[in-house]
Parts: C-alpha cells; structure tokens; sequence
C-alpha cells in the first residue's frame, strides 16, 4: 500500500475517491478528451421585453461581482447549480487587496475583520541552497470563505438580487439586445451574462474547441494539526531538484485549523504526464523532510488537492457579443500559485466599474467586452 492509499482510504471524507474522481478529469484532459457542449447560439430576431439587466452563472467568485453590481442597481439574477457557500479551507490574500470589499461598500471594516480567519508574518522565499529571504504582509491573510460568501449572500438578497439555487446552467441565445438563458425550469432575459463557472465552464468548453492548455499548474496538500513550528509561512520554496522532469514548490500557511501546506509545480498536459494521485505520494514522502514533522504526529483535516489548466488564451476573449468570463472561468489567475480569489479580488473594482459603464453605455458587443 502506499503512504497516500494508506492515510487517505482510512478517512471518512471520501478523500481518495475524490482524488481518484480528480485524477479521471486529469487523466481526460491529458488524453485530450475535451467534450465541446454547444451551450451558446446566436440569433438575429430581436428579444423585446427583457426580465433582468444581468445574469450571473456560477456563485463561488460570482457572488463578489453579483453583489457589487446589486449594490449599484443593477438588476442581478444568481443561478448556482448547488448551494452557494464557501470551502472550509480558507484563501490566502494580502491584507491590502481586501480594502476593496470597503471601497465597493460590500462589507464594513468590522465584517471584514471578521472575515479575517488568519493573519501572521513572515513568509519565507527560498530556492535550494540560497539564502532564505523573508517578507512581511505578503499573502499573510486567511480569508474564511464560508463566512465571506455567507455576507456577501446576504448583502445580494438585501439589496433585492435573485437567487436560483439548485439551478444547472443550460445554455444561452444570443440576441441583438439581449440574451436569453435556459437554467432549469427558468428561462430568463437579462442584458448581460457574465459566466463564473470556473475552468469547466461550459461556455469556455464550446469556446476553447477542445483545445489543450499549453500548461497546467498542479496542487496538492492538506490542512493539518501537530506541527510544531507554526508561526511563519512559505510563499513559494523550493528545495528538491527536478523530479520526473518537475520542479516541485511549496507554500506553507498558519490556517484556522492547523497548517496548511501545499505542493505546486508546472507541467504541460502531455499524456505521459503524472497523475494527482502520485504528486499526493510526493506529497507525503517530502513533507517530514519540508516541515521536519513525522507523518504520525500529524492530525490530517483535510487533503486538497487540483489542477488549473493554464491557456496562452488567457484571460480568454468570448467569439459572442453581451457574454463575459470572469474568475477562473476567465483564466484570470495569479502567476504563482493560480490563486484565482485573490485574482478576482484584485479586479473586483475594474470588473464592476467596467460592467456598469457597459450597462449605462450599452456597450456590450465582444468588442466592447474583450
Ligand atoms: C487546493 C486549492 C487551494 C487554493 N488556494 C487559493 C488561495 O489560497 N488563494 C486564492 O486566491 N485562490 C486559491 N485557490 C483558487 C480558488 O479556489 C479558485 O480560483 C476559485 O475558487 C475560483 O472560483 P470560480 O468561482 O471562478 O470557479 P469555481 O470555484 O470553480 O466555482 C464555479 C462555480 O460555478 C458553479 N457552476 C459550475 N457549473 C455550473 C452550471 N452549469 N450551472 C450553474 N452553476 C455552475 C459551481 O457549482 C461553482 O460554485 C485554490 C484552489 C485550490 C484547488
């Protein structure tokens, strides 16, 4: 048995199978098994009457731009194929950058210090044998997703936003003056759509044409207590050579539940590429050499684990009038470690300025968008 069959089948959070499930999508992606759904279609008949300016599908990021956009009187309509809530496992930011949720009058300074689930400093860069180098107040906070997208949930209710939980995006029609979307039992015609449903968006899928990415960035790692050393963080070290033609880097955080640790490293999507599966055995053969820990005096929370395709097209340009990617939908991800909340939180102003402009001005034709 190996260390990750060893540690992950014994828990009650389904951790392997779900490694394994991930594994499928990695393994279908490496094959270049890339289903093209044809969600969007054009048509030339004019919509008249329309029910909603906005329509947002995906509501993990698409609730920070739903909730700016409701705020300023746009009329947004929210549809989430499960519940929206946040993971447990918190996001890492920098404090400054949070300043935005005040700016957009999403939170007040008191919530967004209760957001805060983490805060501390240094974080250490390093490379091998080189010298250590050590920052504060980068990446330094631990944002709680469950209690942020909890607020802003709220927020968007009070200021009169709609929200279809439990509801599957279908597909779209696009108009000369608006787009109407099929989502479940509902059908509904809004000015804009604005497509938060990650990097398996089916609207990018029918865009990217089954096209590979030129990159992938890997993750694995977990969130666990019994470390001894918990006061520091890792932004990015470094300290194997190349393995199997990978160079391994990681990132270690105090976390509300322990520590959390991750392992990166960049490939292309070749077939012949590494599953999650043996990064996972990586994992936890370097980690008592990265943190000096035994793996037995390690309580495990829980693992995590993914992978970010990474398109040169990126962030991608929709071929259709009044549709915007946004989020990792958009590829709009951060250059280290792809960290996609702190990527949209960086563009949340320009996002929600640029979308009100494109409302008032009715300038919503691709080119307008892209
Ligand atoms: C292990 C790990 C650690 C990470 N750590 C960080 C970090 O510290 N900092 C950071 O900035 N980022 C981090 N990230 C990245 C961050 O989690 C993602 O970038 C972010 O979740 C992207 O959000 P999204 O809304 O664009 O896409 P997703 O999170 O994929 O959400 C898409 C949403 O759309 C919904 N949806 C999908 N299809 C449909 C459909 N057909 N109809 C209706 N709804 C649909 C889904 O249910 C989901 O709610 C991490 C990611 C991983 C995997």
């Amino acid at each position: 048995m190996t260390l990750t069959e060893t540690i992950l089948a014994q828990r009650s959070d389904n951790a392997l199978i779900n490694l394994r499930r991930a594994d499928e999508l990695w393994l279908a992606l490496k094959e270049g098994k890339i289903d093209t759904p044809s969600v969007v279609s054009q048509s030339s008949d004019c919509l008249g009457d329309l029910n909603t300016d906005i329509v947002i599908c995906g509501g993990t990021l698409g609730i920070l731009l739903g909730a700016a956009l409701q705020q300023l009187g746009w009329r947004v309509s929210l549809i989430e194929r499960g519940i929206l809530k946040g993971r447990e496992q918190e996001w890492n930011i920098s404090r400054d950058e949070l300043e935005t949720f005040i700016e957009l009058n999403l939170l007040t300074p008191e919530e967004l210090e209760n957001a805060i689930a983490t805060e501390y400093n240094p974080a250490r860069v390093g490379f091998s044998e080189n010298k250590d180098i050590w920052v504060t107040d980068v990446l330094n906070i631990g944002v709680d997703p469950v209690y942020l997208l909890d607020k802003l949930k709220q927020k968007f209710l009070q200021a009169g936003g709609k929200l279809l939980e439990n509801t599957v995006f279908q597909s779209a029609t696009v108009h000369p003056d608006g787009v109407e979307i099929t989502a479940g039992e509902e059908i509904i015609k809004a000015r804009l759509l604005i497509d938060a449903m990650g990097h398996f968006s089916p609207i990018i899928k029918q865009a990217r044409k089954g096209t590979k990415p030129e990159a992938v960035c890997i993750v694995v790692g977990s969130c666990a207590e019994g470390y001894s050393q918990n006061d520091t963080g890792d932004l990015i070290y470094s300290f194997t050579p190349i393995i199997n033609n990978c160079q391994y880097f990681w990132e270690a955080f105090p976390a509300k539940d322990g520590r959390t640790t991750y392992m990166f490293s960049y490939l292309d999507a070749n077939p012949k590429r590494p599953s999650l599966e043996y990064f996972m055995e990586e994992y936890l053969r370097l980690l008592p050499e990265y943190q000096k820990v035994d793996l037995e005096q390690l309580e495990f929370k829980r693992f995590l684990f993914g992978f970010f395709p990474a398109y040169k097209n990126s962030p991608i340009k929709l071929p259709f009038d009044r549709i915007l990617p946004v989020g990792d939908s958009a590829g709009g991800q951060s250059p280290v470690s792809f960290g996609g909340f702190g990527a949209m939180v960086r563009h949340l102003q320009r996002l929600t300025n640029g979308d009100d402009s494109s409302l008032n001005a009715e300038t919503l034709e691709l080119k307008d968008l892209a």
